[in-house]
């Protein structure tokens, strides 16, 4: 079973934020979680959508439905430093290590961005700490950078996102 978290909640939208887009982290990350169950069910792989919320809510939804084999991932679209053109994920096991390598993968695949990666564990993130099952982070991109920002204002960005997130999840099970 694979959990997918939202980052952040509507009253706390995350600190991606590219105003004069209009884009904001948490709303962008949603609409990609839908894309992404969405090519779960086609590939027929079960998931659980965690509940939006704060992190302590999402944390205690994966611990109380988790058992043994069971993944969690949770998306963001941060902010960096404005020039941050890659792609970047935490994890803390190394089972998240080697769905995260699988997940990089696909992303480099279906993206259209340099062709540059960024994978490091973190043990230090209540997602990744508390949890009770090997945790991953992912950034399919950086809210802030222009050019990545760009890409989000197309509708199919997302769908596509979702796609390779999906299939890099499915190859590393
Ligand atoms: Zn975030």
């Amino acid at each position: 079973m694979i959990f997918i978290a939202t980052g952040h909640y509507p009253e706390s939208p995350g600190d991606g934020n590219n105003k004069p887009l209009g884009l904001i982290e948490h709303f962008e990350v949603k609409k990609i979680v839908r894309e992404t169950c969405n090519y779960l069910k086609l590939l027929d792989i079960s998931f659980k959508k965690v509940p939006i919320g704060n992190l302590q809510s999402k944390v205690n939804f994966i611990n109380t439905n988790s058992s043994k084999g069971d993944i969690c991932i949770e998306i963001h679209l941060n902010k960096f430093d404005s020039n941050a053109n890659y792609m970047a994920g935490l994890y803390y096991s190394n089972y998240g290590k080697k769905i995260s390598s699988y997940i990089g993968k696909s992303l480099l695949n279906f993206l259209p961005f340099e062709k540059y990666i960024s994978f490091k564990p973190n043990r230090s993130l209540y997602f990744l700490k508390r949890t009770s099952i090997p945790a991953v982070i992912i950034e399919p991109l950086f809210c802030d950078n222009i050019i990545m920002a760009n890409y989000l204002l197309n509708k199919r960005s997302h769908i596509i996102i979702g796609k390779a997130l999906a299939i890099g999840l499915k190859k590393g099970l």
